[in-house]
């Protein structure tokens, strides 16, 4: 396959599109690109279609466009190494987002129109077949240094998973839903009706067994015939290390349960870090002020400077150094979860003026005054204890 085109360059927006813009370049270009209207270049204008329309419903989806836009078509892969898997593509071809694996035959298209140009909610689709379960969302707190050096948590979430006494079937053991005799399986009643234009046929969801098709006689007690029980269950997560405020882990099938062998939603955790007193972070680097003595500063002298892992990294302060100056060790940041490289650690020394000195320093800095060409600094009582 060729290579994938930026979302945003297919729909031929900026970055900071607006939902607006979005909608109205979407509108435009899967009206030029509609198969039905390019009869002598389907083929063609069915990939351009097929690609606006993942780019559509990518960007469009809040959550989604900042995934992409934190991890571009990859999808957090990036993150691997974590046991248990776990990390999930969104990747993986999109096809979970929009249902367009039948798109070949575009028996299809009618729905997909309907649901972005009549404004209505989302596609309804067959309640008989597969549908994915519902995504989750939680926010999961971490401290600054467990988002330095990744850090493995575990999460309590409440979901609705499948009923292990039936199995999902929502049928009491031994048992089995049958066929609706009312729709004779098939979820859907055709209705004649009579309207000013003629009669017209539609169908309605057959509400005997709720467009499934099946009846259940004797429900399931655990799950009264839902086929589904809410668990409160923990799942553990790795947080890679580097991730920054506001970004998510996506753990793919950890959502609720799908139905009708629809696959599993996905948990989306979202990541907040507390402030940490010392460091804040800018980027990939670290930033933190160092305080030194101000004999250190004007002799020169060399330090220790904490690093966020927990060791110290010895660091000559040259002689002469103003308040405010900044170094940088280098490489010594966040490691950039995307890429391998690592930001540095940037620190702004403070140089103390001290407030407390001995009869001796008092001396020694007096007579430093003088050859200074200083007036010596008048004692007072109460001022400098
Ligand atoms: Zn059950
Ligand atoms: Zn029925």
């Amino acid at each position: 396959m060729a290579q994938k085109r930026d979302y945003y360059e297919v729909l031929g927006v900026g970055k900071n599109a607006t939902d607006d813009e979005l909608k109205k370049a979407y509108r435009r270009l899967a009206k030029k690109y509609h198969p039905d209207a390019n009869p002598d270049n389907k083929k063609e204008a069915e990939a351009k279609f097929k690609e606006v329309n993942e780019a559509y419903e990518v960007l469009s989806d809040k959550q989604k466009r900042q995934m992409y836009d934190q991890f571009g078509f990859d999808g957090p892969q990036a993150f691997n190494g974590g046991q248990g898997g776990g990390y999930y593509s969104y990747g993986s071809g999109f096809e979970g987002f929009g249902g367009f694996s039948d798109f070949g035959d575009f028996g299809d298209l009618g729905d997909i129109f309907s649901s972005f140009f009549g404004g209505g909610s989302t596609r309804t689709r067959n309640t008989n077949g597969p549908r994915k379960g519902a995504d989750l969302k939680v926010n999961l707190n971490i401290t600054f240094e467990e988002a330095y050096l990744g850090v493995e948590k575990e999460i309590s979430i409440n979901r609705n998973e499948k009923c292990t006494t039936c199995n999902g079937t929502g049928a009491r053991k031994g048992t089995s839903a049958v066929k609706c005799s009312v729709c004779n399986g098939t979820g859907k009643i055709k209705q004649v009706v009579t309207t000013p234009f003629g009669q017209m046929a539609t169908q309605k969801v057959c509400s005997h067994c709720n467009g499934t098709g099946k009846v259940i006689k004797e429900p399931c007690p655990d799950c009264r015939g839902r086929g589904i029980n809410k668990k409160s269950v923990r799942i553990k997560v790795k947080i890679p290390e580097g991730i920054d405020e506001g970004q998510t882990v996506v753990l793919k099938g950890e959502g609720e349960v799908g139905t009708n062998g629809g696959p599993n939603g996905d948990l989306y955790i979202v990541i907040h870090i507390k402030r940490h007193s010392i460091y804040s972070r800018k980027s990939e680097h670290v930033m933190c002020e160092i305080p030194i003595t101000f004999t250190g500063a004007t002799l020169g002298t060399e330090i220790e400077v904490p690093m966020v892992d927990g060791t110290k990294e010895k660091f000559r302060i040259p002689e002469g150094t103003q308040t405010g100056t900044r170094f940088t060790i280098r490489g010594k940041g966040f490691k950039s979860v995307n890429a391998n490289w690592r930001g540095d650690f940037v620190f702004t020394v403070v140089v103390q003026t001290p407030k407390k000195l001995t009869q001796e320093q008092r001396r020694l800095l007096v007579e430093l005054a003088k050859t200074m060409n200083e007036q010596p600094p008048i004692k007072k009582k109460g001022i400098f204890g």
